[in-house]
């Protein structure tokens, strides 16, 4: 048997084995989720049986990176693989502990452009608000590890409201990114709470929840929430399945959920070696998402954290997998290939050259199939648009 249905038996054995005691209405119940949450190699041990490198790696990363992992997300893995994906976005191997010439504690350069400590403002119309440091899966290859490994100490409501003062003061801001850690952590009130101060804010005008809760945590998603988050459109809800091994009947379920309350729901997949560094698994991914109307948004590359080399792709795999998506599957599929360049310059798009050749009157292109057309260029090229002048006055 291959494929979902041998998946969806995996699962349910799985489920049965690692948590025999849990009723259905407990399992559906996210706070029931997170007290059982399996934090220490012991208890993993227990659970799944871990290779040896597994087992180092969560004893040589205990004192840099949490462990975590919800119940539900640690009944997706596969105990007879150790190449399962979800096995290896959750159990950390030996390799995560070193660090590798390049490689940055704040690689997205960050800290600089934190004028308070709930803020990073490093575009000119857009901040990230970090609202808590906690997630429900703390994913081995997290970038933001610094804060989501406690190590800076958790935020406070103070700090909360120092965030939302300093977004009052700027009337650039127009776009807020809710991430950190993971806001739908938070209480329904709680978050409805600081979505009303940034609300508040007159110039802002779009909010963006950034959360893996829909991937690791899908019934923290109910009528409830939806409900609630409705109220703040246009709020966009910015989500990270990585594999379609993730697209499960209960985060299908989520993710629908808030599209149907008007809440747009996008994707952002990261590449990483060995886990989805396929045409084939990426290519699944994006379809998947469709059908869950999830819009794949941006494949990243993964960016300098440290002890993440073992998962890095190089930059070629991306735009060979791009290419084997662009033509050859609906382009609704087919994510923004995204570098985020190291140290903090910001995101820069990466895809395969169909440009072969710029003449006078022509340019020369190559097809997704890689037959070579020709575009003419029009006569005239003077592209100015004389109404901005009275429209944008
Ligand atoms: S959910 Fe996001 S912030 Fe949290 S550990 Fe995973 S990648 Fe990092």
């Amino acid at each position: 048997m291959t494929g979902a249905p041998r998946q969806s038996i995996l699962r349910a054995l799985m489920r049965r084995r690692v948590f025999r005691e849990a009723s259905d209405e407990e399992w559906r119940d996210w706070r029931w989720q997170l007290r059982h949450s399996v934090r220490s190699l012991e208890e993993l041990a227990r659970l799944v049986p871990l290779t040896e490198d597994e087992r180092r790696g969560c004893l040589e990363t205990k004192e840099i990176f949490r462990l975590g992992i919800s119940p539900y997300y640690l009944s997706l893995i596969d105990p007879e693989h150790p190449f399962c994906p979800v096995r290896m976005q959750a159990i950390p191997r030996g390799a995560e502990a070193l660090r590798s010439p390049g490689e940055l504690r704040d690689p997205l350069g960050e800290d600089r452009h934190r004028p308070v400590r709930a803020i990073v403002h490093k575009y000119p119309d857009r901040v990230l608000l970090l609202a808590l440091d906690h997630c429900p899966v703390y994913c081995r290859h997290c970038t933001r590890r610094r804060i989501t490994s406690g190590e800076e100490g958790g935020i406070s409501r103070e700090e909360l409201d120092e965030a939302v003062a300093y977004l009052r003061e700027h009337r650039e801001v127009r776009d807020v990114l809710v991430s950190g850690g993971d806001p739908l952590l938070l209480s329904t009130a709680r978050l409805v709470e600081l979505l009303e101060q940034i609300r508040a804010v007159p110039h802002v005008e779009i909010i963006r929840i950034g959360t893996r809760v829909p991937v690791c945590l899908p019934m923290r998603i109910d009528e409830e929430l939806a409900r609630a988050l409705r109220r703040f459109a246009p709020l966009f809800v910015v989500t990270h399945f990585n594999h379609a091994k993730e697209v499960t009947p209960e985060a299908r379920e989520a993710c629908e959920l808030l599209v149907d309350h008007g809440i747009p729901v996008e994707n952002q997949a990261v590449l990483m070696r060995r886990v989805n560094s396929s045409a084939r698994a990426i290519k699944d991914l994006m379809q998947k998402c469709l059908t869950m109307r999830v819009r794949p948004y941006y494949l990243h590359q993964m960016d300098l954290a440290e002890g993440l080399e073992h998962l890095r792709t190089p930059l070629q795999k991306g735009i060979e997998i791009l290419g084997a998506l662009r033509g050859w599957t609906s382009g609704l599929a087919v994510p923004h290939l995204a570098v985020d360049l190291p140290g903090g310059g910001g995101k820069v798009t990466l895809q395969p050259d169909y440009l072969l050749e710029r003449r006078e009157r022509e340019t020369l292109l190559k097809s997704y199939r890689g037959e070579t057309y020709s575009y003419p260029e029009p006569r005239e090229t003077d592209c100015s648009v004389p109404y901005d002048e009275v429209y944008y006055r």
